[in-house]
């Protein structure tokens, strides 16, 4: 997985669950409830794990906002590869 799939899985991550947290508030199921907070610890690991410069490796996630033109760390350019 690369950067880009990872940041994308972070999202959609995140907007599944606020989904499945808001039906858990509304039915009162404290299982659901569980089951969004699994969700959330994956994508923070799976981003942690992949969000990464394809060039020296090291963490993209000090980046803030959309991915970088560039890494912070090395330079060089960052570009979409799907
Ligand atoms: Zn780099």
């Amino acid at each position: 997985m690369n950067y880009h799939k990872s940041r994308t899985m972070l999202l959609l991550g995140v907007g599944i669950c606020l989904f499945i947290l808001f039906v858990g508030i509304i039915t009162a199921k404290n299982w659901i409830i569980v089951v969004g907070a699994i969700i959330v610890i994956v994508e923070a690991i799976q981003f942690s794990i992949f969000y990464r410069c394809p060039h020296c490796g090291k963490s993209l996630t000090c980046v803030s906002g959309p991915v970088p033109e560039h890494c912070p760390h090395c330079g060089k350019e960052l570009k979409y590869i799907l």
